[in-house]
């Protein structure tokens, strides 16, 4: 399985994180949910709004919501 030992070792990005790191990209989180918030963050830096969609697998190691993606089936 890809990337589940490189999750393991990650901690969680939490909500007062991810809305730090949002704020920094010049996004207002408002009352947004984790999941929309980190869509319109990825989006920010020029990636797919992909978290939530891994199944469980992602070859991306590097990428800081892998934690959370990997749970969400
Ligand atoms: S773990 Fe993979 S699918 Fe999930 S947000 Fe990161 S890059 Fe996207």
């Amino acid at each position: 399985m890809f990337a589940t030992k490189a999750a393991k070792k990650k901690k969680l990005m939490d909500m007062p994180k991810i809305r730090k790191k949002a704020e920094g990209l010049g996004i207002k989180p408002g009352r947004m949910k984790k999941t929309e918030l980190i869509h319109c963050i990825q989006t920010a830096e020029g990636c797919t709004p992909c978290f939530g969609t891994s199944n469980g697998q992602c070859p991306y190691t590097d990428c800081c919501f892998m934690p959370d993606c990997l749970k969400i089936r």
